[in-house]
């Protein structure tokens, strides 16, 4: 009889452990896929309505191959407690898959509190993880979806948060984004038009261009931007805002920046070979350059490769890039400064970079945007600005140089204010190497 009870109760905790494992995730204990969507079908089917989120780490793939998957996966389990420990016990938590979390929210949660809750959740995983004696300081993002509103069943609500997710981390990551409807005409296309730029990358169609820049005063070439170009097969020539705002978020945006300052760096070392007088690359920086925490020695490879000393070279930084880093990535900039590579800042005054952000930006030159100098001769306004520009410049000892000139009047205005330098199609229009080497007086 004893032995009968005995029985069935080990069957039982046999039973129980099968059980668990067949809707747990093995490595955090929580959920798995398949029970996730359990309960959220079980949730349509009582209330008639669901939330979810759908959180994925910034950056998991980077710890996982510099630190290894067995840090990775002890990472996994820290999150998988943090979440826990930080959640409401009448959220589900699960483990999607991968980097995956799955949420489901409480039944009674209130719509426009899905923020606030994406919210703390995102800080949340702000605070630093030590994890097998790192201290890894990591982001998050999330997706989320709301049923009926946004899918009819659990399995289309967690593709739908998966999109959602996918725009919060191609527009940076660090936030979250409700799903819409325009989300996935938008994301298939944005997909397709990523794989195009993929081919086209391996295919080596891209190409770049240079524009000079010089003195105001006596029209002297002092250096040269590179620009990037698509020699698309069908499309021809194509400017960067055919493509830039994908490419942006491409995951091969780093690589193609590589691959930009290599080339553009390359070339200067070959006009230097053709007879060119010195001047100076002005390569455009992409943010996940500078996320990346490799630049500086990224760069210091190139110019090594090239034999160029670093003041060949000076990096171009948009006022969004600037104003959207965090204090850690700037490490490597200021450190190139002091090595002697040039920063200019980008398309000055067009967005909201404040002055003090200027102070604690490593800058050695500001560049005037083409929009204040198309009309600096008319607008009062942009004249304003102008020389409000040119002023501040001096003052805290950085360079100017005024972009997008294309007559002889904003040549005489911006040399009358004080300008120094200059770039734009009155001076010379974006070329091929060759045109440039002919403009310049080499020798092919
Ligand atoms: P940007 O850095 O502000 O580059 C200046 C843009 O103004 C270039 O457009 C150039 O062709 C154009 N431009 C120059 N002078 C004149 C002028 O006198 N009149 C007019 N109307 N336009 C002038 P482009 O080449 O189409 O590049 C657009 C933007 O794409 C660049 O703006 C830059 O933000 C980005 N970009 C270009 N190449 C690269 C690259 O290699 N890496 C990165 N990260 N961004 C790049
Ligand atoms: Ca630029
Ligand atoms: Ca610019």
């Amino acid at each position: 009889m004893g032995a009968q009870i005995q029985d069935i109760s080990e069957r039982r905790a046999r039973e129980d452990r099968l059980h668990h494992m067949a809707n747990h995730d093995g490595l955090t204990g929580l959920l798995n896929r398949h029970s996730f969507v359990m309960q959220i079908k079980e949730r349509l089917e009582r209330d008639g309505t669901a939330a979810v989120f759908v959180l994925d780490l910034d950056g998991f793939k980077d710890v996982n191959d510099s630190l290894g998957h067995a840090v990775g996966d002890t990472l996994l389990q820290a999150l998988a407690l943090r979440l826990s420990a930080t959640s409401d016990p009448a959220e589900n938590l699960a483990r999607l898959g991968g980097d995956e979390f799955g949420i489901l929210l409480p039944a009674d949660i209130d719509i426009t509190n899905l923020a606030v809750r994406a919210n703390t959740l995102i800080e949340s995983i702000r605070r630093p993880f030590s994890v097998s004696g790192h201290e890894l300081n990591l982001s998050a993002s999330v997706g989320v979806a709301v049923a009926p509103l946004h899918a009819k069943d659990a399995d289309e609500l967690i593709v739908r948060a998966d999109l959602a997710l996918f725009k919060a981390k191609g527009e940076g990551g660090r936030r979250y984004h409700v799903f819409d409807t325009g989300l996935e005409n938008q994301l298939g296309a944005a997909r397709a038009f990523q794989d195009e730029l993929r081919f086209a990358f391996s295919e080596r169609q891209f190409e770049l261009h240079f524009q000079p820049q010089v003195l105001l005063d006596d029209g002297m070439l002092t250096g040269a931007e590179a620009l990037l170009r698509w020699n698309h097969p069908v499309r021809g020539f194509l400017r960067p805002a055919a493509f830039m705002a994908v490419l942006e978020t491409h995951p091969l945006a780093y690589e193609i920046g590589c691959w930009v300052l290599d080339e553009s760096c390359r070339t200067l070392a070959a006009w230097r070979s053709h007879g060119l007088p010195a001047l100076r690359m002005c390569v455009n920086l992409f943010a996940a350059q500078l996320r990346s925490g490799t630049l500086g020695e990224v760069v210091e490879a190139t110019l090594t490769r090239h034999g160029l000393m670093p003041s060949d070279l000076e990096l171009e930084i948009t006022e969004t890039i600037a104003l959207r880093h965090e204090d850690k990535e700037l490490a490597p900039l200021w450190n190139l400064r002091s090595r002697g590579v040039g920063i200019a800042f980008d398309d000055f005054g067009t967005g909201f970079a404040s002055l003090s952000a200027l102070k604690d930006f490593p800058l050695t030159r500001l560049k005037i945007d083409r929009s204040f100098v198309s009309d600096v001769c008319s607008n009062p306004h942009s004249a304003a600005i102008v020389r409000g520009v040119i002023t501040i410049g001096r003052s805290l000892g950085l360079d100017v140089i005024a972009e997008g000139i294309e007559t002889d009047e904003q040549v005489s205005y911006l040399k009358a204010s004080g300008c120094v330098s200059g770039q734009g199609y009155f001076f010379g229009k974006p070329m091929p190497t060759y045109d440039f080497i002919d403009m310049f007086g080499g020798t092919r």
